[in-house]
């Protein structure tokens, strides 16, 4: 285990100071159960913040860490907000619950694109950790397309929670190659063959791309997302027209 957690510094404001700290204890005891949560967060909602907080309930997990990435090889071709204000925004979400915390890992440290796959080993090489990685139906239906997805699997355990109004329906199928690695029941947790898990979440609608199009047409977004980022959203103009995301530089 290296000296260091891996969980970078909030930029001094202090305002994930107990999520860094309930953090800092997983260097300190036996293996804890943490999940990463990928994502561009652009900008983060309550659908993932819902489906965080169902993953840590129903898989016992020590702390969910939001990884925000820099430049997602899916999404490459899309216009992003800056990662600061995408950071920004995830760590406002979250700086009132112990239990979540933010890493910039992806942003900060990482190649460009980062890879999931890069990010886990980055974790699994400062502290001992079984991990999770969270991610919705519609990251896992492509994930043979993820770089070496097949590594990821055998460094830790996926598990997909549940999202309606996907495009072809929210059934989970899963690739006919992946099938042997895949349980539908938490209670195979503890077999190790078994690498991929669904998890059912309340279910919500609501998606990133929703409240930039709501912001963009200048309605309301208020109720998909915490106040914070709400606030953050207007005090920055993020999401008006292209121009105004220009003109406003973190
Ligand atoms: P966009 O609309 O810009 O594509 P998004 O709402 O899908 O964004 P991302 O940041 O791309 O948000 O998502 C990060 C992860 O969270 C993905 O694995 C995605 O499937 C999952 N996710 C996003 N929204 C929901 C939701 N409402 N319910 C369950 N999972 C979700």
């Amino acid at each position: 285990m290296a000296d260091r957690p891996a969980l970078p510094p909030s930029r001094g404001r202090g305002k994930n100071s107990d999520a860094e700290r309930s953090f800092l204890q997983l260097t300190a005891h036996k293996k804890k159960r943490i999940g990463l949560f990928g994502g561009t967060f652009d900008p983060i909602h309550y659908g993932h913040l819902r489906a965080a907080e169902e993953a840590r309930l129903k898989l016992s997990l020590d702390q969910v860490i939001f990884i925000p990435a820099a430049l997602p090889p899916h999404k490459q071709n899309e216009p992003l907000s800056d990662p600061n204000h995408r950071l920004e925004m995830v760590e406002r979400a979250v700086a009132g619950n112990v239990y979540f915390s933010v890493s910039e890992v992806e942003i900060t440290c990482l190649e460009k694109p980062s890879y999931t796959v890069q990010t886990v080993e980055y974790f699994l090489s400062r502290v001992s950790v079984e991990i999770f990685c969270l991610m919705g139906m519609d990251s896992f239906r492509e994930i043979e397309t993820w770089k070496e997805y097949r590594r990821l699997l055998q460094l830790c355990r996926v598990v997909v929670v549940t999202r309606p109004g996907l495009p072809g329906g929210s059934r989970v199928s899963c690739p006919p190659k992946l099938k042997p690695l895949f349980s539908r029941s938490l209670r195979d947790l503890a077999d190790s063959s078994k690498r991929i898990f669904i998890l059912p979440i309340t279910g919500s609608e609501v998606s990133s791309t929703q409240i930039r199009g709501l912001a963009r047409a200048g309605q309301s977004i208020r109720y998909l997302l915490p106040p914070e980022v709400e606030e953050y959203i207007q005090e920055k103009g993020l999401y008006e027209n292209p121009k105004s995301k220009a003109q406003n530089p973190i």
